[in-house]
């Protein structure tokens, strides 16, 4: 437990979001006191690859993002290089920048980030509380924030008094009844790929106290995932995930494509769909051609085989056949229709082959690759889930907003708790914990000081 009764302002999440929100306060001169639900701070942001990244133009965002907050993405790429100047400038070692057509960005080291960021905020006169996680928070009677109430591992609660809360619990994406409630009715066919604790506590604290939720409450940011029986532990994800689903087909139980596999770049839109499939099943086919990496044109530049091989050795079920027959009798184990398979595949290699794929019902626009070259390759696959992209309905500087679209007096969320930044696509997960919470850290140290400096007479 927290050894403040009283905080100029409480950040409620030790991860990307609340601790840039908590030094930002911090060193605004604010009293911080930072509560973390897990034993330690870090959250999916110290499980994460470390790469702070983002669109390098709002033209370009535009093309990778067709929905969301405008004004806050522009944020987000006017924002990503002023933010890791600010953590060099906190001693964070940010490493050699790179920069490509669609992505700009370092690549950090997190558990030396994680660090770094509660030195200086103890340095500055905070306090970072380990496994105590908030539970509720209170209004007092003009409405403003007036006190978060908290619990520890042990079940003991505690009341902190304060006039600014940040939000930074991380999402609700370990809350399968919201997921179920919000996402899709297979939400426990979906593989949790994040910090187990991020279950909605800052959405739920919000919305009981009047905060309205984001629109596109069904988003979420995730990767193509082996199927049980595979359960592949957190050190695994990466090596198992289907990152080239772009150049895959992708089928349901019913033997039918359902989207555009090439247009999810770097698996990051394929798992949105595979999540609404029936029972939130699906599985990638491959050729000889593209399991072997080979390099086509129109292939991406992600490999399939290490993380084929990887998922298939994880126990995910495959299945590997000389011929397309073959293909379907093993895959009609799994309970995919034969015919429905045998039918989609087979239109799809002609229409794709002879440079057709757009023409097809649900086209294929690039990645032209059919089933040519045996043998063939299929996998079942599942959503993985690291973040949910709906949440808590904020402003562009990040304050919370109640029914009627009104800020509630000192209230911020940021990162993953902020719904809405993206709608579908994706630019980056740390970067919106950058830049939001820092300019919801500092936004609070200025409303707490406000609030407790005497008015001039
Ligand atoms: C395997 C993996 C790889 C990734 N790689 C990248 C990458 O390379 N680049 C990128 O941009 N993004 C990446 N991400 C995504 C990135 O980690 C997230 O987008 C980012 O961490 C979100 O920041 P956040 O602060 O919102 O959430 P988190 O960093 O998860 O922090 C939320 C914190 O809140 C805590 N919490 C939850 N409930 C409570 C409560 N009631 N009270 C107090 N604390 C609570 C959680 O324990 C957690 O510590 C990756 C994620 C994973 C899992």
């Amino acid at each position: 437990m927290p050894d403040l009764s009283r905080a100029d302002v409480v950040v409620c999440g030790a991860g990307m979001a609340g601790l840039c929100a908590g030094l930002a306060a911090a060193e605004a001169g604010a009293q911080v006191l930072v509560v973390e639900k897990g034993p330690a701070p870090g959250g999916s942001m110290k499980m994460s690859g470390g790469t702070v990244w983002t669109a390098p133009s709002m033209d370009v965002m535009l093309r990778f993002v067709p929905a969301g907050d405008r004004e806050r993405q522009r944020r987000l790429v006017d924002g990503l290089a002023p933010g890791l100047e600010w953590l060099r400038g906190h001693g964070v070692d940010t490493g050699t920048p790179f920069g490509g057509e669609r992505q700009v960005g370092v690549e950090l080291d997190v558990v030396a980030l994680t660090d770094r960021m509660v030195a200086r905020i103890q340095a500055a006169g905070g306090e970072v509380a380990a496994s105590t996680a908030l539970e509720s928070l209170e209004r007092g009677p003009g409405g403003g924030i007036s006190a978060v109430n908290l619990r520890d591992a042990d079940g003991t609660a505690a009341r902190v008094a304060t006039s600014a809360v940040i939000l930074a619990t991380g999402g609700f994406g370990g809350n399968l009844a919201l997921l179920a409630t919000y996402v899709t009715r297979y939400a426990d066919s979906m593989l949790r790929r994040a910090n187990p604790w991020s279950t909605g506590d800052g959405l739920l604290a919000a919305t009981a106290i009047g905060a309205r939720t984001s629109p596109s409450m069904s988003t979420f940011y995730g990767h193509t995932m082996p199927a049980p029986p595979a359960d592949p532990p957190a050190n695994r994800w990466t090596a198992v995930t289907q990152y080239g689903s772009q150049d895959m087909i992708l089928v349901n139980v019913r033997g039918e494509r359902f989207m555009d596999e090439s247009i999810s770049l770097a698996d990051e839109r394929a798992p949105a769909e595979i999540a609404q499939q029936p029972d939130g099943r699906a599985f990638v086919i491959v050729d000889q051609r593209i399991y072997d990496d080979r390099p086509l044109p129109g292939r991406s530049r992600t490999e399939i085989r290490p993380n084929f091989d990887g998922a298939v050795a994880a126990g995910a079920p495959s299945v590997t056949a000389a011929t397309l027959d073959d293909l379907a009798d093993g895959m009609a184990a799994w309970g995919v229709s034969r015919r429905g398979l045998l039918a989609t595949l087979t239109e799809f290699t002609e229409a794709v082959e002879s440079g057709r794929g757009a023409e097809l019902r649900i086209p294929r626009a690039g990645s032209p690759f059919g089933l040519v070259e045996p043998p063939f390759r299929a996998l079942a696959v599942r959503a993985g889930i690291t973040f949910t992209l709906g949440g808590i309905d904020v402003d562009p500087d990040q304050r919370v907003l109640d029914r009627g679209g009104r800020p509630i007096r000192g209230l911020w969320a940021a990162g993953a708790d902020a719904g809405g930044t993206y709608r579908s696509g994706y630019m980056g997960g740390l970067v919106l914990g950058l830049v939001q919470g820092r300019a919801a850290g500092a936004a609070a140290a200025a409303f707490a000081r406000a609030a407790t400096t005497p008015a001039a007479s």
